[in-house]
């Protein structure tokens, strides 16, 4: 198996030969194609398996065409902590290092004056933890309306972190039309009850 024929574009192909990565592994071999035919994805997967390279090659690949507008992020991704969703913007800029995508880190401890500069500035990629997400949400710095895809990353580790009402609170101001992504290592009954509530006909990926 190889990545040229899992409809990745020529860009992020080249992206993938820069890294160094040969082979797809099971996550990206299966996922990649789903999120490419704009599917919902339920992926069962620990980190180390690939997962962050499953999203963000075909979310690179779909973000070619269109361009965001000043306070309406295209592509949403949570994440239970800082560290998590600063390793995933490395991983986008790694990747992304030939695309013009702008990006911005949603996450406690930083000034609000940097991320508000930027989502005016119109962001395709907003990666963010759900409370500071929701914080700029209220002070109206931000839309939701304009969200394409969505990724909840790690999901079991959002429920032992509590956010799992942060989470439905966002899903819910986010557009029906979207396509969603749930990464989650394991599958407790409070995870598949979210999954089964918004995830519409999901490609089930469990490696
Ligand atoms: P993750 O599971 O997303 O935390 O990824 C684990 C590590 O595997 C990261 O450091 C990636 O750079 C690396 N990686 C991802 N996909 C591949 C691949 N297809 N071949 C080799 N390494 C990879």
């Amino acid at each position: 198996m190889s990545f040229d024929t899992l409809g990745l574009s020529d860009k992020v192909l080249a992206a993938v030969q820069a890294a160094g990565y040969t082979t797809p592994t099971p996550i990206q071999e299966q996922a990649i194609p789903n999120v490419l035919a704009r599917k919902d994805v339920l992926g069962i997967a620990q980190t180390g398996t690939g997962k962050t390279a499953a999203f963000t090659l075909p979310m690179l690949t779909m973000l070619e065409k269109g361009r965001a507008k000043a306070r309406m992020p295209r592509t949403l991704i949570l994440e239970p902590t800082r560290e998590l969703a600063a390793q995933v913007e490395e991983e986008f800029s790694k990747y992304g290092q030939h695309h013009k995508i702008n990006m911005a880190l949603l996450i406690g401890g930083v000034s609000f004056d940097d991320q508000d500069a930027k989502l005016s500035r119109g962001v395709d990629v907003l990666i963010a933890t759900p409370g500071r997400l929701l914080d700029h949400f209220e002070r109206g710095k931000l839309l939701l309306s304009g969200i394409e895809i969505l990724v909840i990353d790690e999901a079991d580790r959002m429920l032992d972190m509590g956010f799992i009402p942060d989470i439905e609170r966002i899903c819910r101001l986010i557009p029906m039309t979207r396509q969603t992504l749930f990464f989650s290592a394991t599958m407790p009954s409070e995870i598949q009850r979210l999954a089964d509530t918004f995830l519409h006909q999901p490609a089930r990926i469990e490696v």
